[in-house]
C-alpha cells in the first residue's frame, strides 16, 4: 500500500533530527485492525504503538506527544473507518437530549504546535530550573500500565515531564515533598503547550434553535469503531 506525505500538528518541533517533511504515513490494513482488537483489556496505548510502528514511517511513534498522536488517531478514523462519530448529549441551553453524527473529517479544527515550545521547557520549580516536556506515547504507555495496576498516577504522571538527569522514581520522591502550588505549574506545562485537534464540534438544538458545542470523546474505541 502507498505512503502518503503527512503534516504533523507539531511541524515535529519537540522531536531532535527529525525532518517534518519526511513523515509518511498509510491507512490501515486487516492485520492492523485485527491487533488493535486483540488483548481488550491491555494497555490500548501500548497496542496502539504497535499499530503505529507498522503505518507510520520517518520517526519513532512511542517519541510523539499526545498531540500528534491524536492528530493520527484522527487520521486514521478518517482514512480507514468511517470518520463519523455518533454522540448523544443534551443540549447545554435547554436539556433536551440529543444525537449528532460527527463528521470528524469537517467538524474538527486542529491547532499547531506554538514556535515558542523549545524555549519554553525551562521552568522555574521551587527554586530550580527544571526542563519539561509535553507527554509522549511511551509516557501515556507507562501511565497507563500503573493505571491497570492500580498504582497512583498522578505524581508520576508529572515526574515523567520531569527531564532533570534523574530518574522517573528519584522524581516522585521530589514531587512527594513539594508544595502542590509548585507541581500545578509543573502540570500547567501540559495545558500551555496543547495543540493538535481540537475535540469540539458545533451543533444546533433542534429545540430550542440555539447554538452550542460539544465534546467529542476521544477514545480509541470511538473512533475506531470496534467494541
Ligand atoms: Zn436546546
Amino acid at each position: 500500500m502507498n505512503y502518503i506525505p503527512l503534516k504533523l500538528p507539531s511541524k515535529c518541533i519537540p522531536y531532535e533530527n527529525t525532518d517534518p517533511n519526511a513523515i509518511e504515513i498509510r491507512p490501515f490494513i486487516g492485520e492492523d485492525s485485527e491487533i488493535l482488537s486483540q488483548d481488550k483489556n491491555k494497555n490500548i496505548f501500548k497496542r496502539f504503538k504497535k499499530i503505529i510502528e507498522r503505518c507510520l514511517r520517518g520517526i519513532d511513534p512511542g517519541l510523539l506527544t499526545m498531540g500528534d498522536i491524536v492528530y493520527i488517531t484522527l487520521w486514521q478514523a478518517i482514512n480507514s473507518y468511517s470518520g463519523k462519530v455518533d454522540l448523544e448529549f443534551v443540549c447545554e441551553h435547554c436539556f433536551k437530549s440529543l444525537f449528532k453524527s460527527i463528521d470528524l473529517d469537517k467538524e474538527l479544527n486542529s491547532e499547531d504546535l506554538s514556535e515558542d515550545y523549545l524555549k519554553s521547557q525551562t521552568k522555574e520549580i521551587a527554586g530550580s530550573e527544571i526542563k519539561l516536556h509535553l507527554l509522549t506515547l511511551n509516557d501515556s504507555i507507562e501511565i497507563m500500565e500503573r493505571s491497570l495496576n492500580n498504582l497512583p498516577t498522578t505524581l508520576y504522571r508529572n515526574a515523567l515531564t520531569m527531564e532533570n538527569g534523574s530518574t522517573v522514581d528519584e522524581n516522585v520522591e521530589f514531587l512527594k515533598s513539594l508544595p502542590l502550588r509548585d507541581i500545578n505549574e509543573i502540570e500547567k506545562f501540559q495545558d500551555e503547550f496543547a495543540y493538535g485537534p481540537i475535540m469540539r464540534a458545533p451543533y444546533m438544538c433542534t429545540e430550542c434553535k440555539r447554538e452550542g458545542e460539544i465534546d467529542v470523546p476521544f477514545r480509541f474505541e470511538l473512533l475506531f469503531s470496534f467494541e
